[in-house]
């Protein structure tokens, strides 16, 4: 069977939740898993809201949000390759990404697990 390309984009609290969540619940048979971001540790909001409250500039603070988290899954197609591809939006939890991205995680590994699911039943077919 062919891996799975799984790539989380983000390594906040939310995205490194995400894909830990996902290694833990869907193995890591079949599972080809990358964390891409141009920011990581600690050089993440997550990290500064929850270890120190250094001020690093005056940019530090913001919390990007939405009326509601965007938490769901969106079928796509790649102008480039052609390929259809999954994309699981997990963003916009504003002041709350640290409680939420437990739960949230939780449900982004279920979707990974359903498409792992999909795709093997399609590779017996
Ligand atoms: C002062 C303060 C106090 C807070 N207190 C709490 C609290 O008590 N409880 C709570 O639950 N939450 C709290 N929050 C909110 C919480 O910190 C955020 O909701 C959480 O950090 C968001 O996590 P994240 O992973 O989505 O974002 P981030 O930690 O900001 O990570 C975003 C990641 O995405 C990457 N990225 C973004 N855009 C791109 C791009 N275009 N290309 C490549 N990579 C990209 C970045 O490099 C980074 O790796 C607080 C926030 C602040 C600022």
């Amino acid at each position: 069977m062919v891996a799975m390309k799984v790539v989380v984009l983000g390594a906040g609290i939310v995205g490194m939740t995400s894909a830990l969540r996902i290694v833990e619940d869907c193995g890591t048979a079949g599972l080809d898993m990358t964390v891409m971001a141009d920011k990581f540790s600690p050089n993440t909001t997550s990290d500064v809201a929850a270890g120190n409250a250094e001020i690093l500039n005056v940019k530090t603070g913001l919390r990007p949000m939405r009326e509601m988290i965007r938490l769901e899954k969106e079928e796509k197609k790649d102008n480039l390759s052609g390929k259809t591809v999954q994309i699981i939006h997990n963003y916009g939890h504003g002041g709350n990404g640290i409680a939420w991205s437990f739960g949230c995680a939780k449900e982004v590994a279920i979707m990974v697990k359903q498409l792992l699911q999909k795709q093997s039943t399609k590779s017996r077919l």
